[in-house]
């Protein structure tokens, strides 16, 4: 089955060249040109991915990103934001509002639709039961996707999930910026490096007393350590 991506974009030659290529890549695309009349097909639908413009005639996309995170129905929806601005990237990022990737216009419908696959494929059910557990009572559960400290659950966006996941996968091992982008969006990557960064600066907010397993090695990456 096809799986369907919503666009909210209000500038119409966006909408139609993302409409191209994304029913080129096997996508069915829902188009939106406002924020109400997304809301209002969000009530009965729910799409596998949704690429969200911040600038809205009507509503302002953080506060759709919001509403959507905050529906029991679509709280799991991959989310890619649009925005005009680099600078603004950071500014989104800070309001850790859980969208999974981020693209700055003008972008290449090519790389969007790959960073759409990327997501995809990032949030593909799992198969084994597994959880890896590291030291301070902090443990994953690689089916579950959550991730608890002394049996609480820590709420980690998709993307810091998938870091932690990815470093618990070879406890004490160092895992440089470069390979950590390739895990997160594969050969279409073309974000910034101190994404990374800033992803596991909240990762490590978020982790509290547990942060310290998260090692940074200047100049060279990450490690977990056991
Ligand atoms: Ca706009």
């Amino acid at each position: 089955m096809k799986k369907t991506i919503a666009l909210v974009e209000d500038e119409p030659d966006i909408v139609e060249l993302l409409e191209i290529h994304l029913s080129r890549g096997g996508f069915q695309v829902k188009s939106f040109t406002s924020g109400k009349s997304f809301l209002d097909y969000l009530k009965k639908n729910t799409p596998d991915v949704l690429i969200l413009d911040l600038m809205l005639p009507d509503i302002d996309g953080l506060e759709i990103c919001k509403q959507v995170r905050a529906l029991n129905s679509t709280a799991e929806v991959a989310i890619i934001m649009l925005t005009a601005k680099s600078e603004e990237v950071d500014k989104i990022l800070g309001l850790e509002l859980g969208a999974d990737d981020y693209v700055t216009k003008p972008f290449s419908p090519k790389e969007l639709v790959a960073r759409v696959k990327a997501v995809l494929r990032r949030h593909a059910p799992r198969q084994a039961t597994r959880t890896i557990e590291i030291k301070g009572g902090l443990v994953i559960d690689l089916e579950k996707y959550t991730v608890t400290l002394k049996n609480e659950r820590i709420d980690l966006t998709p993307t810091e999930f998938k870091i932690l996941e990815l470093l618990a996968s070879k406890k004490g091992w160092v895992f440089s910026r470069e390979k950590i982008l390739d895990y997160l969006w594969g050969d279409e990557k073309a974000v910034i490096d101190r994404t990374v960064d800033v992803h596991i600066r909240h990762l490590r907010e978020k982790l509290g007393p547990a942060s310290g397993c998260v090692k940074n090695l200047r100049g060279v990456g990450y490690r977990l350590e056991e």
